[in-house]
């Protein structure tokens, strides 16, 4: 595996890659890498010959205050992981490299759709971060194809909708949320959380998946369903900063038409924020 810094040592890797008729993927990642990010590696190589995996905590996504500072960098044991997986490439630039003109100054990349609600709500300019970053990484690399989780929901429909609004040519893969065997869906701030957070922490998908039972057999009460799971959550020590039902497809309100929803959570245990969603077929 190439760990590769500069944007230039990339292109003329790519070039070589692209001339032999290699198909390309990028997996892009803030590291600290856990098995969720390892299962989107194993899913792109179904789709690529050569693996990108970027690693990058990119500032713009996180607001003052937030958790950009604590994050966990840990890009020797990322190198060593991805090593092992074969990926091609790790490509952890820093931020200038990224951001040439600074952060003040730098082209803001922002999809109207969706931003402003659910995470975006409470993440103001969160998903302007987000999009912007993974614009300039779909430039510098060129993939045929990016993975996303599942575990970001709202994430990977936004991108959904850059991707195909600026003519990018493409392909947005998105794979399941890997969870611990509680129920826990594998994130990077887990970490953040005491003995007694960690605990209670699996009560953020269950209560999820009672939602999505209730849907299952019939239940169109999504008023009263959201309103039972946000008063588990807050039983459990959690304070939600959402949990809604939306369609799956576009996120909108569900209707009688949909046949397929997902219930959407972020709530705070103590100071960590973890978010959790399921698709649900009704
Ligand atoms: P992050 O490093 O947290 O920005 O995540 C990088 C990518 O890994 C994003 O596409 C996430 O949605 C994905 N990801 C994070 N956690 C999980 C998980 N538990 N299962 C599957 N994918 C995940």
């Amino acid at each position: 595996m190439e760990s590769i810094t500069g944007k230039e040592s990339l292109r003329e890797l790519l070039v070589d890659w692209r001339r032999s008729g290699d198909h390309i993927a990028l997996v892009p990642t803030m590291g600290n890498l856990h098995d969720g990010h390892m299962s989107l590696i194993a899913l792109a190589r179904q789709h690529a010959e050569r693996i990108v995996v970027s690693v990058f905590v990119n500032p713009t996504q996180f607001a003052a205050g937030e958790d950009f500072a604590e994050y966990p960098r840990t890009l020797q044991r990322d190198a060593r992981r991805l090593k092992q997986a074969k990926v091609d490439v790790m490509f952890a630039p820093d931020v200038d490299a990224i951001y040439p003109y600074g952060l003040e100054s730098a082209t803001t990349v922002h999809v109207p759709f969706l931003t402003n609600e659910l995470c975006g709500a409470s993440r103001p300019g969160h998903f302007d971060g987000v999009t912007s970053v993974v614009s300039r990484l779909l430039c510098l690399v060129q993939p045929d194809v990016v993975l996303f989780g599942q575990k970001d929901y709202q994430q990977q429909a936004i991108i959904r909708r850059m991707v195909t609004d600026l003519c990018m040519p493409i392909e947005v893969v998105t794979g399941p949320t890997q969870r611990d065997p509680d129920g826990l869906a594998l994130s990077s701030r887990n970490q953040y959380l005491s003995d007694s957070e960690r605990a209670a922490a699996p009560t953020l998908y269950a209560a999820l998946k009672e939602v999505g039972e209730a849907l299952e057999t019939g239940s169109e009460d999504y008023t009263g369903l959201e309103a039972a799971a946000l008063a588990t959550l807050k039983a459990a020590g959690f304070q939600a900063d959402y949990l809604s039902i939306r369609r799956a497809d576009g996120l909108g309100p569900p209707g009688r038409d949909s046949d397929e929803l997902v219930v959407l959570a972020a709530a705070w245990l103590g100071k960590t924020r973890l978010i959790d969603n399921i698709v649900v077929h009704i």
